[in-house]
């Protein structure tokens, strides 16, 4: 089955400038942002949704909001959103589970 997008970014089979880069994580710019400042926590394993998360994958999901975490410090942001869409009806896109960034509004 062909790898989807974000397991493409995180493989780096298409170049992409990480924010941040962990064993279990990449952080990169949002193609099309939603906010002044809008990035993407993407997990290296490939989960399809909230939905899908295990047990086995809770000490990845804090990985995922503590990475975040530091990311949003990085840009300077002193406050900022957390999203998850989860479905299509929770604005879902790109099935493979990731964190947005979002802030910089003045
Ligand atoms: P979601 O609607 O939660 O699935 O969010 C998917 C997000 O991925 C959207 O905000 C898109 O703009 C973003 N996106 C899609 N393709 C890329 C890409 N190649 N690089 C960076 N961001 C992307
Ligand atoms: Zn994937």
């Amino acid at each position: 089955m062909e790898p989807c997008i974000f397991c493409k970014i995180a493989n780096k089979e298409i170049p992409t400038e990480f924010l941040q880069e962990t064993p279990e994580a990449v952080i990169f710019k949002d193609i099309k942002p939603s906010a002044p400042v809008h990035y993407l926590v993407v997990s290296k394993k490939h989960i399809s949704s909230i939905k899908e998360v295990k047990h086995e994958d809770e000490a990845l999901m804090g990985h995922l909001i503590h990475e975040a975490k530091d990311a949003a410090a990085k840009l300077g942001l002193s406050g900022y959103k957390l999203v998850f869409n989860v479905g299509r009806e929770g604005g879902q896109i790109i099935d493979h589970i990731h964190l947005h960034i979002l802030g910089g509004w003045e």
